[in-house]
């Protein structure tokens, strides 16, 4: 197996373009654990670690800055610098594993694994991130909801790398859940996120691992937009956020597995959303 260790990101780049059978690795978290288990064995790997300028997070330009997390940036650093500004994602990443692997695993690392279970999806989904990749030939900025191809596939190229996730900074409350066979350390049987966004008065949404790929509930956002009273004050019409629940439940297309049936997490998913829902209404209250 090569090892391959460029200095800079254009190296990195280069080095991609050259052999775009190399595997990039960032934690390892996921690349380690796949070759100690002999699921595969890369002919190379591309090491991103010595690229400094990856583990840098800043704003983007323009009317409406984003945050544009490094690929090297850890979970680790995104809950304790910019939870703030991104409360569902650092939600989510306070469930990932164990602190040691939050202290070397990424965001960016869960996008390359495009698992469906993977716990950044949801919240990325919810607010509309976009995913810098870059190759030789250009930069793109992909559309979160247009990412993910199936399981464990995404949009890149072969030459592509993902410098970067821009996350727009919270509007409103956000809320990340997720159910596993227990309570740390686990893999989610099924997730869930919200985003509210008090200004533009919709909501976003985001489903994992009950379907092929994460994904949004588009009619259950659509729902909350027209019919949750956006000025009312109180707890949410419980009604109403039963209903949510149902749309998000029906925006699943999950299967039995060695985690769970279809049914299950078509149950929970609707239990879930409605919490989270009205978790996320009382914040904005407080
Ligand atoms: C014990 C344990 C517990 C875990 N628990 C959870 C959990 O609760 N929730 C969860 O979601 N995940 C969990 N994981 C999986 C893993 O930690 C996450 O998916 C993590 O986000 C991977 O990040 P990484 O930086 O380690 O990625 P790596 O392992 O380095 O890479 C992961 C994938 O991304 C690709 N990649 C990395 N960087 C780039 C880049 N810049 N451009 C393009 N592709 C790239 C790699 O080639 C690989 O396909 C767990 C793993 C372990 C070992």
């Amino acid at each position: 197996m090569d090892f391959l260790r460029p200095a800079t990101w254009e190296d990195a780049l280069a080095m991609k373009a050259a052999r775009p059978d190399a595997t990039p690795i960032q934690g390892g978290t996921d690349v380690m654990v796949e070759i100690n288990l002999d699921k595969g064995r890369p002919t190379a790997l591309l090491d991103l670690n010595p690229v400094a300028e990856l583990s840098r997070w800043s704003w983007t330009a323009g009317p409406a800055p984003m945050l544009r997390v490094g690929a090297g940036v850890t979970y680790t650093r995104l809950i304790a610098e910019l939870g703030g500004w991104l409360p569902g994602l650092a939600q989510a990443s306070r469930t990932v594993g164990s602190p040691q692997i939050r202290n070397r695993g990424t965001l960016v690392g869960n996008l390359g694994a495009a698992s469906p279970a993977g716990d950044g999806h949801p919240p990325l989904l919810a607010s509309g991130a976009l995913v810098e990749a870059e190759s030789v030939r250009g930069t793109r900025l992909i559309p979160i909801g247009e990412f993910y191809m199936g399981v464990k596939r995404n949009a890149l190229e072969g030459d592509e790398l993902i410098r970067a996730v821009h996350v727009p900074p919270a509007a409103g409350p956000q809320c990340f859940a997720k159910v596993g066979t227990r309570n740390a350390m686990v893999i989610a049987v099924c997730s869930f996120a919200v985003a509210l966004d008090l200004r533009a008065r919709r909501a976003g949404t985001g489903i994992g691992s009950a379907a092929p790929t994460p994904r949004r509930a588009h009619a259950a956002e659509e729902f909350l937009a027209g019919e949750l009273d956006w000025d009312g004050a109180g707890p949410v019409d419980p009604a109403l956020a039963r209903r949510f629940g149902e749309l998000v439940a029906e925006a699943a297309a999950p299967i039995d597995d060695v985690r769970g049936r279809a049914d299950y997490r078509r149950h929970a998913l609707a239990v879930m959303a409605r919490r989270a829902l009205g978790w996320a209404w009382a914040e904005r209250e407080v």
